[in-house]
């Protein structure tokens, strides 16, 4: 394991239909592809309610719980760490966190993933206390799109964002996109060239099934061999050499000219589990070995009842002991997770 994900709150200020699809417009689109495909509605989605509750703040992890966890996990070889959410620049003063992170030595690399909508306030603060990179979600290019995508008008104040990172110096500054058919899908080559002009790393995803509504369905899931095979209608695209980094999500192409690169990571259709090392960790200080983890053991009654630093340690090396062999999406005994992405962290 060399890689955590840390969510630092579950709130967001976003209701990504793919993730937290409350608004009316979400509601709107899943019902219709259930009646375009004459599909009944997944039982799940007709009764289960949304299943989040805003954790109360005593039980968020403090900045000081989260960079003594970090500390113990570099001791037992972890590398990379990532910020993320809920959006993570909700929570207040996030610099804070970072230069603490930063303080303990030996992160190779330190980023956070926004939805980058607050980005402006602190993109600079975020740099200078020591942020190595950035990662933004955008789905779409269209104004109306992104509001139906995001349950906000915001896709000015994001560009914004994305443009500020790279002239803050964030390098390569990623965007990730979820790919849902029959609502971005017709974006992926608009999506891709933009991200040639501007020398971004662009990320398609496949849609998982951790939305809070259950409304996912596979229909719904453009198959990442399908994103490529059109991608690579459109561009003469250079495949990345990925040998030496066999842990990486994502197949990647750069564009010729050497400007931007795009990625295609998907989980549902080509599963990577055998090479994850990825924990996550959540605000509310659980540890989840997978995405699509059942338990989640909680750290909180160590970190709170006066462990040392090597409970910590032995701990966390038998929830690694754990990590499941992989996700079981498309198996009869296939169980979303209780919590949606937005609880435990993308
Ligand atoms: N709020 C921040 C953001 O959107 O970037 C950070 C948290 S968000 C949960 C992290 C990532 O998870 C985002 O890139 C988002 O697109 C992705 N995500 C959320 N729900 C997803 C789903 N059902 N399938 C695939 N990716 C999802
Ligand atoms: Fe969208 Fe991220 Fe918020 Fe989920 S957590 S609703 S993906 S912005």
């Amino acid at each position: 394991m060399r890689d955590l994900r840390i969510s630092i709150t579950d709130r967001c200020n976003f209701r990504c239909l793919y993730c937290l699809p409350e608004t009316e417009e979400a509601k709107d689109f899943y019902q219709s592809k259930w009646d375009a495909l004459r599909n009944p509605q997944p039982a799940a989605a007709r009764t289960t309610p949304i299943q989040y509750d805003w954790k109360p703040k005593a039980q968020l992890l403090t900045y000081e719980e989260i960079t003594r966890i970090v500390r113990v996990g570099l001791s037992l070889g972890l590398r990379k760490i990532r910020l993320t959410g809920g959006e993570p620049l909700l929570r207040r003063d996030v610099p804070v966190l970072v230069q603490a992170l930063t303080a303990l030595g030996g992160i190779e690399d330190l980023a956070i993933t926004t939805n980058g909508f607050l980005f402006a306030r602190h993109g600079a603060a975020l740099r200078a206390a020591g942020l190595h990179r950035v990662s933004f979600s955008l789905d779409s290019l269209d104004a109306v799109n992104f509001r139906k995508m995001t349950g906000r008008d915001g896709l000015a104040e994001v560009l914004a964002a994305i443009e500020q990172a790279q002239s803050l110096g964030f390098t390569a500054v990623k965007v990730n996109a979820v790919v849902i058919r029959g609502l971005n899908d017709h974006e992926l080559e608009t999506l891709a060239e933009w991200a040639h002009s501007r020398a971004l790393s662009l990320r398609f995803i496949e849609f998982m099934p951790l939305d809070s509504s259950r409304a996912w369905q596979r229909d719904l899931v453009v198959p990442g061999r399908e994103i490529v095979a059109r991608l690579q209608a459109r561009f003469d695209l250079v495949p990345v050499d990925q040998s030496q980094n066999p842990a990486e999500t994502a197949r990647r192409w750069a564009f010729p000219d050497g400007r931007g690169e795009i990625g295609v990571i998907a989980p549902v259709t080509e599963p990577f589990c055998g090479h994850c090392n990825r924990l996550r960790l959540t605000a509310d200080g659980r540890v989840r070995t997978c995405l699509f983890s059942l338990e989640e053991p909680d750290l909180k009654p160590l970190l709170r009842g006066g462990a040392t630093d090597a409970d910590l340690a032995a701990r966390l090396v038998e929830i690694v002991r754990g990590k499941e062999a992989g996700h079981r999406i498309g198996q009869a005994d296939f169980v979303q997770p209780a919590r949606s992405m937005s609880c435990i962290g993308g």
